[in-house]
């Protein structure tokens, strides 16, 4: 079993924050895992993570230790999921994607293409008698409904669970990548597809969650197929709808994207009520984005959460809602393992379960 590991980052403060309230903020380091926030009433909080990225930190180093070892267990046949979670404005799309998708500056590049060059890296590296293969599926969820970024048409994707594969999204489209510079270009086309709309926050907000899966396999010398999933999850805002001043279709929009939240947070509550309570239901099924997200939750994947929060006083009570939010999730267990290798041609075993020596070589 593993933990999922839980990040946190402060952004800068923004020029609005700094205009509005000069250069105070509601934080205090205490080192590189813990902090103590003040709220609105002056009332501290101690908290801790795995790491907590300040607002001088780097984009690499977020990569380094949320990311990477992620990529790595991809490639070799371990299931990951790397999930941005917090406040509209709050810097999830900035650690995922950076300024831009397409963004050269090295520093400031994101989560996910750095997650490219590693993939490839990893590829590059590895035995050099078996055969890599990296397809790439881009959904968003939006009003409830699984659109598929790379091809518009497929509004209203259905989600299956295949026994052996897991959590599974019919006929998406996958689409091979070769290299980093195919990749990002096939990234930067499906982030254009994404629902955007304007909310009195004053900054274009997505109001999906958007959803990138790496699907690696690797050719065996004996032929058998080996398949390791990535999914990278930038959620829409948490913030709560009376501060964005919505109405209308927005308002719709923010109902939506608040209830699929609140889904994640019961999850997240029956997966962490402890042993002597533990719930027999957990609620996967309440809301598309935990039913896509049921294997990282609680299941195989490892699984890491970067909790993005302003460091303002202004935001005091988001950011509470949102360190709370990560400080459950860190309970929650998964059990990663190596997935077993598939022989090509035995695809009507697909939904066969596997045996308990099948499912072998539990490397956590
Ligand atoms: P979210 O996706 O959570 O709504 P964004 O990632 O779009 O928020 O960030 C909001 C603004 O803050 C953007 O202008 C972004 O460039 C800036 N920003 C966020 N995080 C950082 C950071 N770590 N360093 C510099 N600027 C940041
Ligand atoms: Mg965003």
């Amino acid at each position: 079993m593993a933990n999922i590991t839980v990040f946190c980052r402060f952004r800068p403060l923004s020029s609005k924050e700094k205009r509005d309230n000069g250069d105070s903020v509601c934080i205090r380091s205490m080192d590189s895992e813990t902090f103590v926030f003040k709220d609105e009433k002056e009332e501290e909080f101690a908290f801790s993570f795995d790491k907590v990225f300040y607002e001088e930190s780097l984009q690499a180093d977020v990569y380094e230790f949320l990311a990477l070892p992620i990529v790595r267990g991809a490639v070799n046949a371990v299931n990951g999921t790397i999930i941005t979670y917090g406040q509209t404005g709050a810097g999830k799309t900035y650690s995922m994607e950076g300024p831009s998708i397409l963004e050269l500056d090295d520093l400031k590049k994101g989560l996910l293409p750095r997650v490219v060059d590693g993939l490839f890296e990893c590829i590059k590296s590895a035995d050099k008698s078996d055969k890599y293969r990296i397809k790439l599926s881009m959904v968003e969820i939006y009003m409830e409904k699984v659109r598929d970024l790379l091809d518009l048409t497929k509004d209203n994707i259905l989600i299956k669970e295949s026994k052996v594969q897991g959590i599974l999204l019919s006929g998406v489209t996958e689409i091979c990548i070769s290299d980093p510079a195919d990749a990002l270009q096939s990234l930067s086309s499906g982030i254009a597809n994404r629902a955007v709309g304007e909310t009195q926050m004053n900054m274009a907000s997505s109001r999906s969650h958007c959803i990138y899966i790496f699907t690696v396999q690797s050719e065996l010398s004996d032929k058998r197929v080996k398949t390791g999933k990535l999914i990278l999850v930038d959620l829409a805002g948490s913030e709560k709808v009376e501060k964005t001043g919505a109405e209308g279709k927005v308002l719709e929009e923010a109902k939506t994207i608040n209830k699929s939240l609140s889904v994640l947070g019961n999850v997240i509550n029956a997966l962490t009520c402890g042993p002597t309570t533990k719930a027999s239901h957990i609620p996967y099924r309440d809301s598309k984005l935990t039913r896509i997200l049921q294997d990282a939750l609680g299941g195989n994947s490892r699984t890491a959460l970067l909790c993005c929060c302003s460091p303002s006083p202004l935001n005091a009570a988001e950011t509470l809602s949102t360190l709370r939010f990560g400080a459950r999730a860190k309970h929650i267990k998964t059990s990663p393992f190596v997935n077993r290798a598939q022989d090509k041609l035995a695809k009507k075993h697909e939904d066969v379960a596997p045996t308990k020596d099948e499912l072998c070589e539990r490397i956590l």
